[in-house]
């Protein structure tokens, strides 16, 4: 199809590019730096269309809609407050909100008086969303001097079918289209029409589907004979999975339509199923980042000549994908063998009941037929299956119906895959590598995908075991993607974990940028998670719970289990980039273990999982390493100072540390400064547990322990070999109170005082004050307390001051030294939240 002298481009915006008024200035930018003739579509602001679906929900039971509805308006509205500032743009367009927001509560009432949620209702409820989404967009492009116009979508999409699903008429559409867009466009004007909705024959609002506006953008272009359809998404384009599922997932620069539209069908989020139907050859569909304007993004291409040549390839699969909430329906039996039809009746039946099926395997014997439909459909489907087979069934020729439900159907797809021998067995190799239990298999014909059913709790495994196979990680060299969000994973929720929570918190607010979020915290008793990330509020809220003593497993959706359980439970939801942050101060290794199986990255501020036996600290990197993870644990040493870092930057650059010698006890070096002040040890002691300095039993600290295990960690970086056991210590905890129950110790305290203001009073008499040191080389290790010269830098240590010098082999005559605040809960979790920002940043 030709189109007219100047390129028409379709704009489209999906939910995370509308997320609020800054992320509607970045489009407005896009749009005003595109070239040549362009319409744009708009989807509803990220989140509406789902609320807007829990207020049908909530309707029909009769539960208070007002409130959502409310918070709705509001958002809108203040979102339009910074995209414009012409008072009249404003009054005239929150009117029309103000509309909609009344017809939106009208449709609830009629859904509650009808106390059914009827498909035509939910459509109409749910196409405010994108309509307003539109108008805000229009407004935003007018505001930035743009010649913009909405236009509604009922005036050009036209479509037939069922509520909820319809199917576009492309046809009809494209002379509204005509009659419509086409003269705004020659005027030079933008029209801006909401996606996912159209209008059915009847005249109702009728939505296209889940991720409909992808429909809406493909079908404008194929009506105005658009030289380019652009889907501005959050990820840099169509991956070689879904990034939240496989870590390492690539961006595939050129995929042929066929390719793109087996994922789509079989799940991709990325795009809508039927998308690609309403495209043609001579227009190009592009998958590009709002975040990076300027890059290529995801070619779709749709020209027969561009066809990949069928044959061995050296690539044969470009990417897979899965659909999740699949039952697997088999008819078994006897007397199906050789009869013909079985097949065809089944999938009547099936159609009749309106359910899609997404695999089919029939084995060669002919004994039995499997099907894979959505488990929504799953009880209608066996229904259907039995009224057309009764007959069968009542002669026993069909054994029964089986429903197998909780599974998923993952795609993989490739061009390449026909007339490449071994992509099946290396496919099953990776499964069965990573244990997964295959269900079933089907081929098409057409070899361009094979879809395995496999247990939904080994979905995302699965999926990453057949990535890495395939080597999908290593396209495009292997440049990484950035998708939007790390995913937190808290072990512990103490007080650095609760701190760390509200740093997070306040991070990704102060920046407005949602950089990380917190999915899921852990602790003895059990869990709480929430894919989308526990917003500040529940944070806060379940740090109050925590304060009250309440564990995590009595709040509200806490979950009681193991540790363990709780991260496999986590790892089987599809994270982003997920990190496990261990700030407890337990034996954590096993739970650490599984988390890198998972998937995870790992934070530590645990010093006990990289102090133990030296072979599990080595197993635990070896295994971090083999699975691509990484490990960081700057807050081990010195809380938030760099102290492993530059360890590591002495030792990249060549360098060798010989000996490091400091206080890395913030707690000891508090106490001590109070002794040299001439307060009373009990007393400084106590002062330093209300300041959250020591841990919870202050003899952990006082025993030197604490400080042989930083001693340990940090030899082990330099060469040093042995165990915490071949460490020296010297405990500052009085013989008589070693063994006693902690309240005991705590009452006991002061028989202590005397004997230590002794110390320092000789101390200081020889001119010299008490620090406790640690001492490390490759060959020795050794904590305890020492008298130091009261002009010495270590001497002049103040409140929870760590200090650090290294001798390397170029700062030999003069030791590189680091020096600062290395206890608190406040300065341990900026620690920890460095190294989550540095992996964050990196993958
Ligand atoms: P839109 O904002 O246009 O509606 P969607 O949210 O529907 O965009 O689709 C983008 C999302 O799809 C991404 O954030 C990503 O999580 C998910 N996704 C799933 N599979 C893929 C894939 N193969 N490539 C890219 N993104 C994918
Ligand atoms: N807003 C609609 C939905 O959430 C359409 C879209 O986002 O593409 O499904
Ligand atoms: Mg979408």
């Amino acid at each position: 199809m030709k189109s007219s002298a100047p390129t028409l481009t379709v704009h489209k915006f999906g939910g995370a590019a509308l997320a609020d008024a800054a992320a509607i200035q970045r489009v407005t930018a896009i749009i005003g730096g595109a070239h040549g003739q362009k319409v744009v579509v708009a989807s509803a602001m990220f989140g509406v269309t789902d609320d807007l679906l829990n207020l049908a929900r909530q309707a029909v039971v009769n539960e208070d809609v007002q409130t959502t509805l409310d918070a709705l308006r509001q958002r809108h509205k203040s979102v339009l407050s910074s995209i414009t500032s012409d008072s009249n743009a404003r009054e005239v367009l929150e009117a029309r909100i103000g509309e909609m927001f009344d017809d939106a509560r009208a449709t609830c009432s009629e859904i509650s008086r009808n106390g059914e949620l009827t498909p035509v209702l939910t459509d109409a409820l749910i196409s405010h969303g994108d309509r307003l989404g539109a108008r805000l967009l229009a407004a935003a492009l007018q505001a930035a001097g743009i010649q913009a116009s909405f236009v509604e979508a009922v005036d050009v999409v036209r479509a037939d079918g069922v509520h909820g699903n319809g199917s576009p008429d492309i046809e009809e559409t494209t002379s509204a289209a005509a009659d419509v867009l086409r003269p705004l466009i020659d005027r030079g004007i933008v029209p801006v029409v909401p996606g996912f909705v159209g209008r059915a024959p009847n005249g109702e609002v009728i939505t296209l589907g889940r991720g409909g506006s992808d429909l809406t953008a493909t079908l404008l272009g194929r009506a105005l004979g658009a030289r380019d359809v652009v889907l501005w998404k959050d990820v840099p384009g169509l991956l070689t999975a879904d990034p939240r599922v496989v870590p390492d997932a690539r961006l595939i620069p050129v995929l042929h339509v066929r390719e793109a539209s087996e994922l789509a069908y079989y799940g991709a989020k990325v795009l809508h199923p039927r998308s690609l139907i309403a495209l043609q050859a001579g227009t190009r569909l592009v998958i590009r980042p709002y975040a990076d304007p300027s890059a290529k993004g995801t070619q779709i291409v749709v020209d027969r000549e561009r066809k990949p040549a069928v044959g061995r390839s050296r690539r044969p699969v470009k990417a897979l994908t899965a659909i999740a909430d699949q039952t697997l329906l088999t008819i078994a039996g006897n007397g199906m063998v050789g009869v013909p039809g079985v097949a065809a009746r089944a999938f009547g039946a099936l159609e009749r009941a309106g359910v899609s099926v997404s695999l089919i395997s029939q084995a060669s014997s002919e004994h039995s037929i499997c099907m894979g439909i959505p488990t929504s459909g799953a009880t209608a489907a066996a229904a259907a299956l039995r009224q057309t087979f009764a007959a069968e069934l009542t002669r026993g020729e069909i054994d029964a119906i089986e429903i197998r439900p909780d599974l998923a159907t993952i795609a993989v797809v490739g061009l390449g895959m026909a007339g490449t021998p071994g992509v099946a067995a290396r496919l099953f190799g990776a499964l069965a590598q990573e244990g997964v239990n295959v269900v079933a298999i089907a081929q098409g014909a057409s070899e361009l995908n094979i879809s395995v059913v496999v247990e939904a709790r080994e979905a995302a495994a699965a999926q990453r075991a057949i990535h890495s196979a395939f080597r999908l990680g290593k396209i495009g060299g292997g440049t990484a993607v950035h998708p939007e969000h790390a995913d937190v994973v808290l072990l512990g929720f103490g007080q650095i974990g609760r701190e760390l929570a509200n740093q997070i918190s306040t991070h990704s607010t102060r920046d407005g940028e949602q950089g990380l979020r917190i999915v899921g915290v852990v602790d003895r008793s059990g869990y709480v998670f929430e894919s989308r990330g526990l917003s500040p509020r529940r944070l806060a809220d379940l740090t109050a719970a925590k304060m009250a003593r309440t564990p995590l497993s009595g709040v509200r959706n806490g979950v009681h289990s193991t540790a363990e359980e709780a991260i496999a439970a986590i790892s089987a939801h599809a994270l982003s980039r997920p990190i496990l942050v261990d700030v407890t101060a337990g034996d954590t290794l096993p739970v650490l273990e599984s988390a890198l199986s998972h998937g995870m990255d790992l934070v530590l501020a645990n010093k006990r999982p990289l102090a133990g036996p030296e072979k599990d600290a080595r197993e635990l990197a070896r295994a971090a390493a083999s699975q691509g993870r990484r490990l960081l644990h700057e807050a081990t040493v010195g809380a938030g100072l760099p102290i492993i870092d530059t360890i590591q930057k002495l030792t990249e650059s060549g360098d060798q540390v010989l000996r490091i010698e400091g206080c890395p006890s913030g707690t000891l070096g508090f106490l001590l400064g109070a002794l040299g002040r001439g307060t009373a040890f009990s007393t400084a002691l106590r002062s330093a547990m209300k300041h959250g300095y020591t841990e919870p039993d202050p003899r952990d600290d006082l025993s030197g322990m604490d400080v042989a295990r930083k001693a340990l960690i940090l030899g082990r970086l330099i060469g040093y070999s042995g165990e915490l056991a071949d460490v020296e210590v010297e405990s500052l905890v009085p013989e008589a109170l070693r063994e006693l129950p902690l309240d005991a110790f705590l009452d006991r305290l002061h028989e202590a005082d005397d004997e230590w203001a002794r110390r320092v009073r000789d101390a200081r008499e020889k001119g010299t004050v008490l620090r406790y040191r640690a001492t490390v080389t490759k060959r020795e290790a050794h904590v305890g307390i020492v008298a130091v010269d009261a002009s010495s830098s270590l001497a002049s240590l103040a409140g929870t001051d760590n200090y650090f010098s290294f001798t390397t082999r170029r700062y030999r005559a003069n030791p590189l030294v680091i020096t600062g605040p290395g206890a608190g809960a406040e300065v341990t979790a900026a620690g920890v939240l460095n190294d989550v920002l540095k992996l964050a940043a990196t993958r």
